[in-house]
C-alpha cells in the first residue's frame, strides 16, 4: 500500500524538524522519518543537536563552568565556597533529563502541528517515493509531491586511532564519561574540541589537544584566535598545533597516541581519548541508485543556494548539504525550503550566518575575518573595545576578550563583527541583525544602549570605527 502525503522530510534534526512543522503550518499534509533513539530505544526526533550535540555539550559547558566559578573565582568577590566538588554522574543526569525534555518537546509539537511522525528509517526511491521501514523492520512506501532530504552529519574517524567507543571515543562517547578521566587526549583543537576539552579539564582531567594544523582556528580572526589561545593555554588546555597523529595502541585501559610535529616523533598515553575532526555527510543507504539525486565529490547531497538539487521536487538542507555544520543554517534552509514549496519567495543569507565557540570566554563572529577582507582587496575602518574596561565585565568579574567591528572604508557600512568575551554568543545576535539590515557603524553609534551592560562594548567598538569611543583613548586619525 502507499501512502500520500504533499511533503515527506527524512530526518528530524534542527534542519528537518523545523522544515516539517514549518510545512505543516503552510498546511501540507507532512510526514517527517527519523531514525534515532535513545538509550532505551525509544524515538528521539531532534537530530545530533538535541541528542549528541549543542544542548548536551552545553549543558557540560555550563555546569563546568559555574563549578570553576565556585571553586577558582567566587573568592574573588567575596564568597567563601568551600569543599565545592563536581558530582559527574548528576551532571550527566541533569544533561540527559534535558535531553529526553527537549526530544519529547519535537514529538510534541510534531503531533500539536500535525505532522505524522515516523519512527524509522527513509530512503529516496525514484519519481518522489519514499521508501519507509520502521524499527520492526516493516516497509511502506510514501509518496509525495515533494521530499526533503535532512539527514545531518556524523563524526569523521581517522584510521591511526579507530573508535572503540570505551577509551577511544568520538564526541557523543565524550558527553557520557561518568567519571573525570586523569589524562584526557583530544585530536582536533576544533569547535568540538575546544568545548568537550574545556569541560573535562574544568572538571579537572589533564587535557592535551592535538592539532594537525600550524595555525589556531584559521576561521577565526586573527586577533581573536591569538587572544583566545592564549587564555585557553592560562586555563590548562595543553594545545600542541602542528601535531599529527600517525597510530595509536590499546594499553590495558589506557590508549598510547603516536604523533609527528615539526621536532619529531612523540608518544603520550592518555585514560581517554576524544576524536574530533570533522563531520561528514550521513547519506549512506539514503539515496536509492534511480533517485536521480546527486553527492558532490565529499560527499554532501548536491544543492542550489535554493536548496534545490537536480531531481524536481527533491530539496536538501542542514549538515548533509554545502556550508557550515551548524544547527541555525540547517534551521533556516529547512523553514526557506517549506516556504518555497508554497509558491512564497524567501532566500538564506549566507553571508549572515554567526558562528560561535561555546567556552570561556565564548567566541562568536559573524562576516570575514580582516585578514580576509584585506586579502579581497576590501579597504576597511576597523573599532574595538577590550572587556577589561567595561563597567559591566568588571562587575561581573569577567573581563577577558574585546568586540571588534570592521566596516567599509567609504561607505561606513558593517562588514564583520568578532567577540571574544563573556556572553559573546548573546551580543553576535546584535550585529547579525545590524548585517540583515545593512547597518553602518554610524547607525550602531547612534543607538541607544542601556548602562551597564556588556552590549555597551558593541556600542563602544561602533564608536571607535570613528574614533570616538569614550571609555578607550581612540587611535589618531
Ligand atoms: P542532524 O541534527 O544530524 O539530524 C539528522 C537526523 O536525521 C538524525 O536524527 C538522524 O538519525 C536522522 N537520519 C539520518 N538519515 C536518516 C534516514 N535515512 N532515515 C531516517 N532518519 C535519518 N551547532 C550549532 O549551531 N551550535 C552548537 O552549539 C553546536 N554544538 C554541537 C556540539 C556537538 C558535540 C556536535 C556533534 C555538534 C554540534 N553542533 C552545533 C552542530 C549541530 O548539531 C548540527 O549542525 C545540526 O544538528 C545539524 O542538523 P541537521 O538537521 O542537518 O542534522
Ligand atoms: P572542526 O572542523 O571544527 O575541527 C576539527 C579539527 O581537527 C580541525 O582543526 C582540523 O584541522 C583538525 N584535524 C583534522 N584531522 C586531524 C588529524 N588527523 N590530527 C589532528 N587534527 C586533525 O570539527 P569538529 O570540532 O569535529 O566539529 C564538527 C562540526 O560540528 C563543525 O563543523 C562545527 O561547525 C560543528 N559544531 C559546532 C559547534 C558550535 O557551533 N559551537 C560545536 C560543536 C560542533
Amino acid at each position: 500500500m502507499t501512502t500520500q502525503y504533499d511533503v515527506v522530510v527524512i530526518g528530524a534534526g534542527p534542519a528537518g524538524y523545523h522544515a516539517a512543522i514549518r510545512c505543516a503550518q503552510l498546511g501540507f499534509k507532512t510526514a517527517c522519518i527519523d531514525k534515532s533513539q535513545d538509550a532505551d530505544g525509544a524515538p528521539a526526533p531532534g537530530g545530533t543537536c538535541l541528542n549528541w550535540g549543542c544542548i548536551p555539550s552545553k549543558a557540560l559547558l555550563d555546569a563546568s563552568h559555574k563549578y570553576v566559578e565556585a571553586r577558582d573565582h567566587f573568592g574573588d568577590i567575596g564568597i567563601t565556597a568551600k569543599g565545592v566538588t563536581p558530582d559527574v554522574p548528576k551532571m550527566i543526569e541533569h544533561k540527559a533529563g534535558i535531553v529526553k525534555k527537549l526530544t519529547g518537546g519535537v514529538a510534541g509539537l510534531f503531533k500539536a502541528n500535525g505532522v505524522a511522525h515516523l519512527a524509522g528509517s527513509g530512503r529516496l526511491l525514484a519519481n518522489r517515493k519514499v521508501e519507509f521501514t520502521d524499527f520492526a523492520g516493516a516497509i511502506q512506501t510514501l509518496e509525495a509531491a515533494s521530499v526533503i532530504l535532512a539527514p545531518g552529519s556524523v563524526p569523521v574517524e581517522i584510521p591511526p586511532t579507530p573508535m572503540d567507543g570505551d577509551v577511544v571515543v568520538d564526541s557523543t562517547g565524550a558527553l557520557e564519561f561518568t567519571a573525570v578521566p586523569k589524562r584526557l587526549g583530544v585530536i582536533g583543537a576544533g569547535v568540538i574540541g575546544l568545548e568537550l576539552g574545556s569541560v573535562w579539564s574544568r572538571l579537572g582531567s589533564e587535557v592535551t589537544l592535538l592539532e594537525a594544523l600550524d595555525d589556531f582556528l584559521p576561521m577565526a580572526d586573527r586577533r581573536v584566535a591569538g587572544d583566545a589561545l592564549k587564555i585557553f593555554k592560562r586555563q590548562g588546555l595543553d594545545i600542541r598545533l602542528g601535531a599529527r597523529v600517525t597510530a595509536s595502541e590499546r594499553k590495558g585501559k589506557k590508549v598510547l597516541v603516536t604523533y609527528k610535529d615539526g621536532e619529531g616523533e612523540h608518544q603520550e598515553s592518555f585514560d581517554k581519548l576524544i576524536v574530533a575532526v570533522g563531520r561528514r555527510p550521513a547519506t549512506e543507504g539514503l539515496l536509492a541508485q534511480d533517485s536521480g539525486v546527486n553527492l558532490d565529490e565529499r560527499g554532501f547531497i548536491y544543492v542550489n543556494d535554493l536548496c534545490e538539487t537536480g531531481a524536481p521536487g527533491i530539496y536538501a538542507v542542514g549538515d548533509a548539504v554545502r556550508g557550515p555544520m551548524l544547527a541555525h543554517k540547517g534551521m533556516e534552509e529547512g523553514v526557506m525550503v517549506a516556504e518555497r514549496i508554497a509558491g512564497k519567495k524567501p532566500l538564506v543569507n549566507y553571508d549572515a550566518v554567526p558562528s560561535v565557540i561555546y567556552t570561556h570566554p565564548e567566541l562568536a563572529w559573524v562576516g570575514p575575518s580582516e585578514d580576509v577582507l584585506k586579502q579581497r582587496g576590501e579597504k576597511v575602518k576597523v573599532g574595538t573595545f577590550p572587556f577589561a574596561v567595561s563597567g559591566r565585565a568588571l562587575a561581573a568579574n569577567d573581563t577577558d576578550g574585546f568586540v571588534k567591528i570592521i566596516a567599509d572604508e567609504a561607505t561606513d557600512r558593517i562588514l564583520a563583527v568578532h567577540v571574544l568575551g563573556p556572553q559573546a554568543s548573546e551580543l553576535i545576535a546584535q550585529a547579525v541583525i545590524a548585517l540583515e539590515f545593512a547597518a553602518t557603524a554610524e547607525d550602531l553609534a547612534l543607538t541607544m544602549f542601556a548602562h551597564p551592560t556588556l552590549s555597551e562594548a558593541m556600542h563602544e567598538a561602533a564608536l571607535g570605527v570613528h574614533g570616538h569611543a569614550i571609555h578607550v583613548a581612540n587611535r589618531r586619525r
